[in-house]
């Protein structure tokens, strides 16, 4: 067995790499009649004696041993007294099943380092579950062992098939029999050993019958003839031995296990090795090499090494898969920096190209408050603007009577000769000024927009602000601060070109209707409340400056509209595009700021860290798999 140790501890290493179930090797179930070996067997393949073996039934609960491999290190400190090889009994033996894995087992309460003690243990614990009426249990007794030479590999005991109860064993002690080893066998991922003894009837063998009802293609079935030096003199095992009795695919291996009085004169298990090899030497010098406990071991080797080699496709492409992944990961999270002067300056210019080239072609989606790539963005604010300005009514907050008291306070107490144009540029200035608090609206619009973009060349388009968190402060920090600094200037604009609507009323603009011209068109009036005691004159004035008010109002709101936006364009939108590259480089690109802003952000140096470590590993993993394949046991 322990020529796969090293096999299974590099594979153990890919797995946690991988992070793959672990290649469960498939578990050694011994079956047999009563007194046949299988105790003995599976004794021989750990090379430990800890079993209780005997005449009659002894194994009359499922003893299931873990075997655990531990580096020697390891092992020392588990073992106080410095023994080589531990066990531990499981307590309480509560249900756990294979599939949980052998490394999660309950807490142990009980550690031996004295082989002859868990015998003891195994004994009493047997006997407390299934009294001495030699009945038996399905409750398994779970054994775990530690040593550096072992297997990470179950191996489980079975009670023998009997033929009928005997003393007061329960009347279907068959039955019972049967029902357990069934729930053992029928795992597909369980290697059949059918132990047989020589001095008995092979052919008629219950358990290699039952073996063959749950495998019968024989792939996992390995057929184990013991007590070889038991047979009557003359006669001899050859024809079982050949196949010739009973073929078994996976082969027929005969043993000379140690005889009750071996055991109980405490012969060793070299000596009994050497002994067995010596006796099948002269009793079948042909079949020795075929046959024996070491070439039991070497088969079993040999099997479970193909079992590993099978799993090792699947292993690898995983490998393979996840070596892609976190090389993608890894190109994700950037090169190392190799020159700080040169990264500084282009994630600069990056951010700046970008931060342009989305203020020229973005469309600004007012209900959902989202950029998105399209219009330019004069067009936005010919949009937006147009809407606000253009829902303001040229007489807003305007009535009749403010109107009227207009033109008797211009006119005074004396009758009115001709139109009164003070009152009307007087109102009609009230007007012109409603159109100041939109287009300055209109600016904190723009401004809003600005500061969105921002944002949006952060989050889409460079990770490299990402990976470096105080460069990404202190480009949004230049970029507010160039926007902070055009903003009064900009007000300042939008907030004249409105005073210089105010500074003087041209009413001799092509496109505004002169006094005559309306004066001419007014023929209805619209009646007036009589408790204001309107003369004729007045309410036909009333009407000329309405509707001059209106005509001079579209012109110049049209005119407002035009020059916000150009304002808006000229002042700020234009200014940040044209000097946002090189204010970045003027403030951010400075020698003694490389370093600060160059810091990487601690998640990603760590993750980058992780991941190159994480490809190394895989790397490794990929070449052990390559070198297992290639593994030669023998
Ligand atoms: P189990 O009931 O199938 O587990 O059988 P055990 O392993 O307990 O063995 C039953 C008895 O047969 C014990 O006394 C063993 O010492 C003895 N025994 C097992 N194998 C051999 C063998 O190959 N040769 C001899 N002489 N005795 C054996
Ligand atoms: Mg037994």
């Amino acid at each position: 067995m322990e020529t796969l140790i090293p096999v299974i501890n590099k594979l153990q290493e890919i797995f946690n790499t991988v992070g793959a179930e672990v290649i469960q090797l498939p578990q050694i179930v011994v079956i047999g009649a009563q007194s046949s070996g299988k105790s003995s067997v599976l004794e021989s393949i750990v090379g430990r004696d800890f079993l209780p073996r005997g005449s009659g039934i002894v194994t009359r609960r499922p003893l299931v041993l873990l075997l655990v491999n531990v580096p020697f290190l390891e092992e020392r400190q588990h073992a106080a007294s410095g023994e080589t090889t531990l066990a531990q009994r499981e307590v309480p033996l509560g249900p756990w099943s294979v599939s949980q894995g052998l490394l999660c087992l309950p807490v142990p309460s009980q550690t031996f380092t004295d082989f002859s003690e868990i015998q003891q243990e195994i004994e009493t614990e047997t006997e407390r579950t299934t009294g001495t009426n030699k009945g038996i249990s399905p409750e398994p007794l779970y054994l775990k062992i530690y040593s550096p030479h072992v297997l990470n590999l179950t191996l489980v005991d079975l009670p023998g098939i009997t033929k009928g109860p005997v003393g007061d064993q329960p009347p279907d002690i068959e039955g019972q029999v049967l029902e357990m080893i069934l729930s053992y066998v029928s795992n597909p991922n369980c290697l059949i050993l059918v132990v047989t003894a020589a001095d008995t009837d092979v052919a008629t063998s219950e358990a290699l019958k039952l073996a063959r009802d749950v495998d019968p293609d024989g792939c996992r079935t390995l057929s184990v003839v013991t007590k070889l030096d038991l047979m009557d003199a003359g006669t001899d095992a050859m024809d079982v031995l050949m196949g010739r009795v009973i073929p078994v695919k996976l082969g027929i291996i005969g043993v000379v296990n140690r005889s009750q009085h071996d055991i109980k004169t405490w012969k060793s298990i070299t000596e009994s090795l050497q002994d067995e090899q010596a006796f099948l030497q002269k009793q079948y010098p042909l079949l020795a090499n075929r046959n024996g406990t070491r070439h039991l071991a070497k088969t079993l080797n040999r099997l479970l090494m193909h079992h590993i080699r099978n799993c090792l496709p699947e292993l690898k492409t995983r490998v393979n898969v996840l070596t892609a992944q976190y090389q993608s990961v890894l190109q994700s999270y950037g090169q190392p920096i190799e020159d700080k002067n040169a990264m500084l300056l282009q994630i600069i210019t990056k951010f700046a190209t970008e931060y342009c080239h989305t203020i020229e072609g973005t469309a600004w989606n007012i209900e959902t408050s989202e950029l998105c790539r399209g219009a330019r963005m004069g067009y936005i604010f010919q949009e937006t603007l147009g809407r606000t300005l253009e829902s303001i009514d040229p007489l807003a907050g305007l009535t009749m009577l403010d109107i009227l008291i207009a033109i008797r306070n211009a006119t005074g107490p004396r009758p009115a000769l001709f139109m009164p144009e003070v009152s009307f540029e007087l109102l009609v200035k009230r007007q012109i000024k409603r159109l100041e608090d939109p287009s300055l609206r209109c600016v904190q619009l723009a401004l809003q927009l600005l500061v969105h973009i921002i944002q949006h060349c952060s989050t889409y388009n460079t990770q490299e602000l990402l990976r470096f968190p105080k460069l990404h402060e202190a480009i949004v920090e230049v970029v507010t601060g160039i926007l902070r600094q055009r903003l009064p200037i900009t007000n300042e604009m939008v907030h004249n070109l409105v005073a210089i609507e105010l500074a003087y009323i041209n009413t001799k603009h092509p496109d505004f209707m002169d006094t005559a011209l309306v004066s001419a068109s007014v023929s209805t009036r619209k009646p007036m409340p009589a408790t204001w005691k309107l003369s004729q004159q007045e309410q036909w004035d009333c009407e000329v400056i309405r509707r001059l008010i209106i005509s001079y109002f579209l012109i110049v709101r049209k005119r407002i509209q035009d020059s916000v936006l150009k304002t808006i364009m000229h002042f700020l939108v234009n200014y940040v595009k044209d000097y946002l590259q090189s204010q970045l480089v003027g403030q951010l690109y400075k020698q003694e700021l490389l370093d600060m802003l160059l810091t990487e952000s601690e998640d990603m140096a760590q993750q980058r860290k992780e991941a190159a470590g994480l490809l190394q590993a895989l790397q490794r993993a990929s070449q052990t798999i390559s070198e297992i394949r290639e593994t030669q046991l023998w």
